[in-house]
């Protein structure tokens, strides 16, 4: 007892919270279908568990089973070490310095899967934690050999320390996140109510949400994306977990940029983006979290932005590839636009253009170090759209036969469809990029003889003549040559390939 008054008046604790009770679930209760877990998780927990090591799949893969969605990714927890999950596979990689996990990678190309394991972490006091002064970005040579560490907020900055799984499990975010499938014995371990948050459709933050959000202020934006994702099913943030969210912002501004960026391209690019901005609005976050993030709420109502967010949320649930570069694109053409109008005045037209990027990238993304990809994909494909105009001579050819081709060209689709160039055109390139190099030359000698020519008549009387598809011996429309192409289409449209 004097010990304990002792602790608390030196502001340390000895004595830890109660990590909650574990409560084991069998079949009956969570019904979890088998068929919707991946083989390839289902090898890695077996694998372990072969070597004597405990091993679930857990966190949002139990979740979304649990409600009867498929996981789009599965992660996996154990007792092992990060060294001794890696000894187990030929393809395992350690990656992460805030919270070092094992990529076991499966499969190759394309089809690669990778399955994250992580080590149960131990529940660590802020106030036993090494104290760094400064931030992520300022404090990387304190931060070296240390497993545990905060800077002054109480933000978590090093958390590899490992511990009993529950421990573990009052460490992750939401009561809905913290629990554990095993596939073997098809039991779900659940320390924090789980099972009946999900039954009940709530969202509730384990422990006090003003210090989970303190140690690690990203988890407002996952409190955002998981309302989002599962408002369809019916639930909602509990106000408790609520309450704190709009007044602790602020905090993200701490938050490196990459991770920024990273949880900002999830909430755009998980097949909820829509959701995800009613939620902002809801929640009463749509200005604060990230300026760029600003610009995307901020847009969602223009036609050609809420176009490009409903095609992102359509290609995810068709299971088709998505690239934030396009995106982005989308989201800051308006801006390129304007900053091209203005450089017009003073250059032709390419480097007009070129300028206005620049000028873009530098006023809304900032530094783009490490997004190399990202920003040379955003360029090409708003390099592309002049091109598009330009139907004449061996412009098109080229440009059909760019790697990045299909990206520019849905890009374009999408202007017509919002209305900001000619649906025609959208059409005839959709055309053009399926047929042969003969059909294309027809195809551009028609464009050549529909164009409005000036032809002089007399000296003070000139004709407008339209020669639509007509040629000019005898007057019967040509015959085109449609020999369609490999079906090019096929490729995935907003592919980062
Ligand atoms: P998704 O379906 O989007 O993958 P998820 O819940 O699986 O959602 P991940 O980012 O894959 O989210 O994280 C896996 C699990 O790790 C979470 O379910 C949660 O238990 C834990 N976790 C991840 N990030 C945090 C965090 N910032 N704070 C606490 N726990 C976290
Ligand atoms: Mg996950």
């Amino acid at each position: 007892m004097i010990k304990k008054l002792l602790n608390r008046l030196m502001g340390t604790s000895a004595e830890k919270p109660k990590f909650g009770k574990r409560r084991v679930a069998g079949f009956k209760e969570h019904a979890i279908n088998l068929d919707l877990v991946d083989e390839r998780a289902r090898h890695v927990v077996l694998t372990l568990q072969e070597r004597g090591f405990e091993a679930y799949i857990v966190g949002g893969a139990v979740r979304d089973l649990l409600l009867g969605l498929k996981p789009k990714d599965f992660d996996v927890a154990t007792n092992a070490t990060p060294e001794e999950v890696k000894s187990l596979f030929r393809r395992a990689f350690i990656i992460g310095r805030r919270f070092r996990i094992v990529h076991v990678v499966y499969g190759r190309g394309r089809d690669h899967e990778v399955i994250e394991v992580s080590t149960f972490r131990a529940y660590l006091e802020s106030a036993d934690a090494e104290q760094v002064s400064g931030s992520e970005k300022t404090s990387k040579k304190a931060l070296s050999n240390v497993s545990h560490a905060v800077d002054a907020s109480g933000r978590v900055l090093r958390d590899n320390v490992w511990g009993p799984q529950d421990e573990d499990a009052a460490r992750r975010d939401f009561t809905v996140n913290a629990m554990y499938y095993n596939p073997q014995s098809q039991e779900v371990i659940d320390y924090h109510h789980g099972i009946e948050d999900a039954k009940k459709r709530v969202l509730r933050m384990i422990g006090d949400p003003v210090i989970r959000y303190r140690e690690d202020p990203v988890r407002i934006i996952r409190a955002v994306r998981f309302a989002a994702k599962l408002s369809g099913l019916g639930f909602s943030i509990e106000t408790k977990t609520a309450k704190p969210l709009q007044k602790m912002m602020s905090l993200l501004a701490d938050v490196p940029q990459s991770r920024m960026m990273d949880e900002m391209l999830k909430l755009l690019q998980t097949g909820h983006a829509i959701a995800s901005i009613e939620q902002l609005k809801k929640l009463s976050l749509q200005k604060g979290i990230y300026p760029l993030l600003d610009v995307v709420v901020d847009r969602s109502t223009q036609v050609f932005v809420e176009l490009a967010l409903t095609d992102t949320d359509r290609r995810v649930s068709e299971n088709k590839p998505v690239a934030p570069s396009f995106l982005l694109a989308c989201v800051l053409w308006s801006d390129v636009r304007d900053a091209w109008d203005r450089h017009l005045e003073h250059h032709a037209p390419h480097p007009a253009l070129q300028e206005a990027i620049d000028e873009v990238f530098y006023s809304r993304i900032g530094d783009v170090s490490g997004r190399g990809k990202l920003a040379s994909d955003m360029r090409e494909i708003w390099l592309m759209q002049p091109r598009f105009e330009k139907r004449v001579g061996s412009g098109p050819f080229t440009l059909v036969e760019q790697a990045r081709f299909r990206a520019g060209f849905d890009f374009m689709r999408l202007r017509a469809v919002a209305g900001e160039i000619p649906t025609e055109l959208a059409d005839w390139w959709e055309d053009f990029s399926l047929e042969d190099d003969g059909a294309r030359a027809d195809m551009l000698d028609l464009i050549k003889q529909s164009t409005p020519k000036v032809q002089r008549v007399s000296k003070h009387k000139t004709v407008v003549q339209n020669g639509t598809a007509t040629s000019p011996d005898d007057g019967a429309p040509r015959k085109r040559r449609r020999r369609r192409r490999k079906p090019s289409a096929d490729a995935p449209p907003h592919s980062e390939a």
